[in-house]
């Protein structure tokens, strides 16, 4: 996912703005098709709210997993709050092939 400068090629942080060699402006990368947030049926631990964060973002799960039991021993409740809010409020992935968008109605 790396970012080159239009005017010398330099490679640059997906984050800059200027390309640190000439000073070029850097146009802002289209963002990437957001992938619906959903809990997925497969790879789910509990209620599937690690897997599909993960999915989502481009996290690697395990890191999320392990920050997630992190925080409920060591956050007073606030990811145990947080976590149960994404069990509620993330929909389950839709029946189909997994992975996938569902199919138009
Ligand atoms: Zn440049």
């Amino acid at each position: 996912m790396a970012v080159y400068c239009n005017s010398c090629g330099t490679g640059l942080p997906h984050t800059a703005r200027f390309c640190s060699n000439c000073g070029a402006n850097i146009p802002v990368a289209p963002q990437m098709p957001a992938r619906s947030l959903y809990r997925p049926l497969g790879g789910r631990v509990i209620a599937g709210v690690c897997i599909g964060l993960s999915q989502t973002y481009g996290w690697d799960v395990a890191l999320v997993r392990i920050f997630t039991v992190l925080g409920f021993c060591f956050s007073g409740g606030l990811v145990a709050i947080a976590y149960l809010a994404c069990w509620i409020g993330i929909p389950e992935e839709p029946l189909g092939i997994p992975g996938a968008y569902p199919p138009g109605i």
